[in-house]
């Protein structure tokens, strides 16, 4: 893990390349506190005072069971971060396919005791330094980015600028909200940009818009190849699912690196897409 400093109260723990699963979190000191936003494989969360989650992924909630400190989460993804029930309904992948090793690799634990946040609160880290709430839902229902004042630091979490695209395939993921959280992104002015995976620091905002434009794209390019496959259909065929689609194309590319829930994300992406296509 390499110390990054972003700003005069914000350093960025970089894990390994910051691609799934690792990631790059953030420590935010305002007087005598520590805040820090999301947990990883590479930085376990037993220095902070307050954790600060920006959603209930396996990736962003490393070790929360190895601190006291409190942990807070925005309202729409806390019962995911309490209970482990709620976070493999939440999840929105078949049955069985979370288990112990999941629970094992990310040293996940329920935090039955973590408290809710709003869109848009403002959470008070000490010494004049604050973090607020964005809300870019979408990837899971509760989805945050925060900015912290006064540094004019944006932590857009997992709208990670990566050219693969976005991932919304939780059971509360929606395409609108989706555009709109990239929409919101867009809008903010920020002196350092900055994602937990793939991408940034940003300095340059020239650079940071580039980067989501790229990364929004692939929406429209998903749904170009879905409409391609759909074309090809000889006529008469009866109507497709999402699941005659996985391994086509649509998200992941054929022949490509597919992680383990590939499946299960790829066909929800499809069922997103065909609900708007047909
Ligand atoms: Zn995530
Ligand atoms: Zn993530």
């Amino acid at each position: 893990m390499e110390e990054v400093r972003l700003s005069e109260h914000v350093v960025m723990l970089r894990g390994d390349g910051g691609v799934y699963p690792n990631g790059s979190p953030l420590r935010v000191t305002g007087g005598d506190t520590v805040v820090q936003i999301d947990s990883s494989l590479d930085s376990g969360c037993a220095a902070a005072d307050l954790i600060v989650l920006s959603h209930y992924h396996e990736d962003h909630v490393v070790g929360l069971g190895e601190t006291r400190a409190p942990v807070t989460v925005h309202r729409r993804d806390l019962p995911a971060v309490a209970s482990w029930d709620e976070f493999v309904r939440c999840m929105n992948v078949p049955p069985g396919a979370l288990g112990d090793e999941l629970k094992r690799t990310f040293r996940l634990s329920e935090r039955p005791d973590a408290t809710p946040f709003d869109d848009d609160a403002v959470i008070d880290v000490g010494g004049g330094v604050t973090l607020r709430a964005v809300p870019l839902p979408g990837h899971t229902g509760g989805h945050c980015g925060f900015f912290v004042e006064p540094d004019g630091v944006f932590f857009t979490a997992d709208v990670d600028l990566s050219s693969f695209g976005p991932v919304y395939a939780d059971l509360e993921s929606t395409l609108p909200d989706v555009r709109a959280s990239l929409a919101r992104c867009a809008e903010i002015e920020a002196a350092v940009y900055t994602t937990f995976h793939h991408k940034g620091p940003y300095t340059d905002r020239a650079g940071f818009l580039a980067d989501l434009a790229t990364h929004a794209a692939a929406l429209d390019a998903r749904e170009a190849r879905l409409r391609a496959l759909l074309a090809e259909r000889p006529a008469g065929e009866g109507p497709t699912t999402a699941r005659e689609l996985v391994g086509r194309g649509v998200v992941y590319r054929v022949g490509g690196r597919r992680p383990w829930y590939a499946d299960a994300v790829e066909e929800v992406i499809i069922g997103h897409h065909l609900a708007e296509t047909v």
